[in-house]
């Protein structure tokens, strides 16, 4: 790792590394005037409190956030489609995003100049934390479009100060010569696609250690397990970054990992956060596993109160009510851990819960095998059967050595999983490739 940040690079450095103390009054103040904002201007949270026959002198301080007693989902976002969300007058509302979503209307993100200064600003401060510097060339793989991700680079990335190639999605061979033309030092991707980047290169014939000086990385949008990761690092001889978003709180920068890479730290200026339990909806004790749960506190387009995201983690630093949190990187906000699954993604198999990554966690300890699997889930006679197909990196693999292989991972994956999967070997491309957005690893045809 040659070139990888050798000192902690703030872009805020007092906001960062606020007292504890200091940050509770920014969140007790924020706090407050969100609830007025929502309960004066945005008809959705009007209703919402009438429902609950909730007024707002009932919620006095962050203490009572659990009085609140509903949450605010992607499903009320989808319903109130496209501004009943909104808390200020529509021509206020500067730059709007929206989830790739599958069917129906999209969710969307809707923000004011404020708000696009505020996503700017942490942005800035993840990108920093991952080692973006003024002196800097940084290309930008991410979609320019609805979909957050592009936009929340760029906006940080302006901060910085740095060089920007916003080069966007797809056209994976003009992505490397640009890097290689334009000697791009940093880059931001979706995990997946960083992945796909090292093979269309080695296809051109091109050696990402010796033939770029990209040796700094920043990656979101999807999951990644420490496989992906040590194989992101060796891949382009770099130590990669996790930067943490979605649309309806910004985008890519409300979290990221500092060189200690033992979770995210999150601004807790513009956020609060809660874990929950995903199935009763309760608040679970510091530092256990559940749901996060996001209070904006800045937002003016659209601030949410207990908004669902759907990921599955912890709150680190969070024992003693996170009082005295201060990492090694010497930042006081909170970290929450890496992401583990998300509601989403998770299937269920024969009645038992399943999130892919638990899958790329073994396939990837493989080394003869490529970063590219699928998981396709069957249902014969009323019995849910899993076909995994995972890519060889040589083409010329004997067939005795795939069955081998394809064994000793049915063997691993049934110890985790508690189904048993078969497993496939198949040849290096055969699998399809996704060049724009997240790469799609599950294919149930159960209900076809
Ligand atoms: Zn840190």
């Amino acid at each position: 790792m040659s070139d990888s940040p050798s000192r902690d690079v703030y872009f805020n450095k007092k906001m960062e590394t606020l007292q504890r103390d200091e940050i509770a009054e920014i969140q007790r103040k924020q706090f407050r005037s969100t609830l007025i904002r929502c309960l004066s201007s945005s008809r959705f949270y009007i209703n919402e409190f009438k429902r609950m026959g909730l007024r707002l002198e009932d919620i006095q301080s962050i203490e009572d956030l659990q009085k609140i007693g509903f949450f605010t989902t992607k499903e009320d976002l989808r319903l109130n489609y496209p501004y009943g969300m909104l808390a200020v007058p529509t021509e206020q509302v500067a730059e709007l995003h929206a989830t790739s979503g599958t069917t129906g209307s999209p969710t969307l993100g809707l923000h004011t100049r404020k708000d696009l200064e505020d996503w700017a600003e942490i942005s800035a401060r993840s990108l920093s934390m991952s080692g973006l510097t003024p002196s800097d060339v940084f290309q930008i793989t991410p979609s320019f479009g609805l979909f957050s991700g592009g936009f929340g680079f760029y906006h940080g990335a302006r901060q910085v100060g740095c060089t920007i190639v916003p080069s966007g999605a797809g056209y994976s061979q003009r992505q490397i010569k640009l890097m290689m033309d334009l000697g791009t030092t940093m880059i931001a991707a979706i995990v997946s696609y960083s992945l796909r980047l090292a093979e269309v290169a080695s296809d051109m014939g091109v050696d990402l250690k010796k033939d770029t000086r990209v040796r700094k990385g920043v990656f979101g949008s999807e999951m990644w397990t420490r496989e992906t990761k040590r194989r992101i690092s060796s891949i382009w001889d770099m130590d990669p970054f996790d930067i943490y978003g979605f649309t309806e709180l910004y985008g890519p920068g409300v979290g990221n990992d500092c060189k200690v890479h033992d979770g995210l730290h999150i601004w807790e200026d513009f956020f609060l956060v809660e874990v929950i339990d995903p199935k009763t909806g309760e608040n679970v004790g510091p530092e256990e596993e559940g749901e996060l749960v996001f209070t904006t506190l800045q937002k003016e387009a659209m601030p949410l109160l207990r908004y669902r995201s759907r990921d599955i983690s912890k709150m680190l630093d969070s024992k003693g009510g996170g009082r005295g949190s201060c990492c090694e990187c010497g930042r006081t906000h909170r970290r929450f851990g890496e992401i583990r699954g998300r509601t989403d993604d998770m299937v269920k198999i024969s009645g038992v819960n399943f999130w892919p990554s638990q899958v790329e966690e073994i396939v990837l300890r493989e080394e003869e095998l490529g970063p590219e699997y699928r998981i396709v889930i069957s249902r014969v006679k009323s019995v849910d059967r899993v076909l995994i197909e995972v890519e060889s990196k040589d083409k010329n693999m004997l067939e005795s050595k795939r069955s081998e292989l394809a064994k000793r991972l049915e063997k691993e994956i049934r110890n985790h999983v508690l189904f048993s999967p078969q497993v496939a070997i198949v040849e290096p491309n055969s699998l399809p490739r996704v060049e724009v957005g997240k790469a799609r690893r599950v294919i149930d045809e159960r209900n076809k």
